[in-house]
């Protein structure tokens, strides 16, 4: 299990150090840095660190000359809190019966304990931090290398420019500012007061309505994210040089509720813009930078159902979002509403993503949108996305084109026009055929493709001429590149048992075709095979996580060290509220 960082306010709090050698002396040291008051026990005879000492000499550090008791942890403490001691620190004995027994007591009386060298005697464990002014970075390898922390601590400092803590204290000026001017021009209610926090601990109730210009409440989230762009796009070592004159630029960029988002450093209004993207098949890893640059960047995002979680929850908290309301019988009704939600935001010059699951121009009325944008005046960029037809396939392990086996790939759906079924292809033994929508009449659609509901007139010839065959291989892919992603791979004769058997969970796509067989071998495997799981990008992927880091700036992996320190950075958990 990963541990929970958090960052302490230890202001006043008494630390009870067991111990008086070097490093009970650092560990007074940090205590005396964070603002707690330490207290070390040792007998009167101990030999004691000289820096330690000196330090008691200066009253810094009391010295309670006596071995051990029970009662110092009950005793020792804040009058505020019953003379409880606030977290102690065991400096030698290891897995001595003396440190078991204080870790067993402080378990008892909920008091933080860690103990040298000893993971399973602590309740907690101190980072290897850095420390520039405000920035506080810690690392941790939960336990499995100290060394190997203080090293990354290192060079992850050497990476940071020269000034960035005093840079921080600046932005940090420069959004109080905004902070108090927006309260003071807006006499906030109590309501959206808490919108003004650069990260708000919820996205609120209205967050899926379209921003108004004379929309007090939105033009403040509007200045927030402009600040928050200068955080994101500006190079750390920019933003390490900022200075009084950046800021005061910054500052007067804006000066009314009804100014618009001011770019860096020159009072600009911003071009509407609409920009079409694909977001791929749903795993995070395969979204285009473009796309994930757009959405960070859009101040609308207009997403389609499909688009799945993962990805939307990279959007910045403070974006509206809205989400297509499709659903059957609704689909028109829904898409309507989406492009007039786009045409109003553009009127009103917002960027705005329209994103769209999978490639936008494959089975994503993406041209349609496009030509109806077009139309109104604003031209669309259009970004590609990674289709499922072609990746999902390859998830499964089906190469959609392999040398004498498949030298043709077709892209149908499986749902024609008012959801009436399409004409088969014609059987090509050299053609992979994927077919988009089709499991939800997967059995119509193979009946047809392998003549089983053919009428009598058609003659055998024919039959075999047009349809595919009942032992042709085929493949049910269901949400390809996502943790639960499914393939059952079958033949035509056995696909809609297996279906009918196994049950579906959409979305999901079928691959017909002889290419299926190229890289698995199911003779012998029974009717039909189930494969659970994605493993795709194993050894590879730097996870959801460090995607996430782009979005909200580094988090570090953290846990345990031997480093005397404590403190860490705040995670930013990035959630979306659908
Ligand atoms: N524009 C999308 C396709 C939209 S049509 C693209 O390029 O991928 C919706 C269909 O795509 C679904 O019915 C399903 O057949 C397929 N699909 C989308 N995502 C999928 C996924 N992760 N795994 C399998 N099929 C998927």
């Amino acid at each position: 299990m990963p541990s929970l960082l958090t960052a302490l306010d230890c202001g006043r709090h008494i630390h009870l150090i067991i111990g008086s050698n070097p490093l009970a002396s650092a560990r007074c040291a940090k205590s005396i840095e964070v603002g707690a008051k330490p207290k070390i026990i040792a007998p009167a005879d101990a030999d004691v660190h000289y820096v330690l000492a000196k330090r008691i000499e200066d009253g810094e550090v009391e010295w309670i000359q006596d071995g051990f008791k029970d009662d110092h942890l009950t005793t020792l403490g804040r009058d505020e809190v019953d003379n409880v001691v606030d977290a102690v620190f065991v400096t030698s004995g290891g897995k001595s019966a003396l440190s078991t027994h204080i870790s067993t007591l402080c378990r008892r009386k909920r008091i933080p304990v860690n103990v040298v060298d000893t993971p399973n005697l602590c309740t907690f464990t101190l980072l290897s931090t850095h420390s520039d002014g405000p920035l506080q970075i810690g690392i941790t390898t939960s336990g499995k290398g100290c060394k190997l922390a203080s090293r990354i601590r290192r060079e992850i400092a050497s990476y940071l420019p020269t000034n960035l803590g005093a840079a921080i204290e600046r932005l940090g000026t420069v959004r109080r500012r905004i902070w108090e001017e927006d309260h003071k021009t807006y006499q906030a209610d109590e309501s959206t007061a808490e919108v003004e926090d650069d990260d708000p601990p919820a996205q609120r109730p209205t967050f899926n309505r379209l921003v108004s210009e004379d929309d007090h409440d939105a033009a403040r989230t509007r200045r927030m994210r402009w600040l928050s762009q200068v955080c994101e796009y500006w190079s750390l070592k920019r933003l390490a040089s900022i200075t009084d004159a950046d800021i005061d630029t910054i500052l007067r960029s804006y000066t009314s509720s009804s100014d618009p988002v001011p770019s860096l450093g020159t009072s600009r209004r911003p071009e509407p813009q609409i920009i079409l993207a694909g977001s791929g098949p749903g795993s995070p890893s395969l979204l285009t930078v473009a796309t994930h640059r757009a959405i960070q960047t859009a101040s609308v995002i207009l997403a389609d159902k499909l688009v799945p979680a993962p990805v939307l929850d990279l959007i910045p908290r403070r974006t509206p979002v809205h989400i297509a309301r499709k659903f059957p019988g609704n689909a028109e009704a829904a898409q309507e509403e989406l492009l007039s939600l786009g045409l109003e935001a553009l009127r009103k010059g917002h960027t705005v993503l329209r994103l769209k699951q999978g490639d936008p121009y494959v089975y994503g009325r993406g041209a349609e949108e496009y030509a109806f944008f077009r139309e109104k005046g604003y031209l669309p960029i259009v970004l590609p996305g990674i289709t499922s037809a072609l990746s999902a396939p390859l998830f499964a392990g089906i190469p959609a084109t392999h040398r004498s086996v498949a030298d043709q790939v077709l892209i149908c759906t499986g749902t024609g026009r008012k959801g009436a079924a399409p004409d088969p292809p014609p059987y090509i033994s050299t053609q992979t055929v994927v077919f988009l929508m089709a499991l939800h009449r997967l059995s119509s659609l193979v009946d047809a493709l392998t003549g089983a509901g053919a009428s009598a007139e058609v003659t055998k010839s024919d039959r075999e001429a047009r349809h595919w065959p009942g032992e042709t291989p085929c493949a049910v892919i269901e949400r390809a590149s996502c943790p639960d992603q499914r393939v059952i791979r079958s033949t035509l004769k056995h696909v809609c048992a297996a279906i009918e058997e196994e049950g579906s969970r959409p979305p999901g796509l079928l691959v017909v075709g002889w290419s299926c067989e190229v890289l698995t071998d199911l003779k012998g495997k029974g009717r039909w095979v189930v494969e659970d799981g994605f493993t795709g990008f194993d050894g590879i992927d730097p996870g959801l996580d460090n995607l996430k880091q782009l979005v909200n700036g580094p988090e570090l992996d953290a846990a345990s060290s031997e480093e005397p320190s404590s403190d860490l950075l705040a995670l930013k958990p990035v959630l979306m509220h659908i």
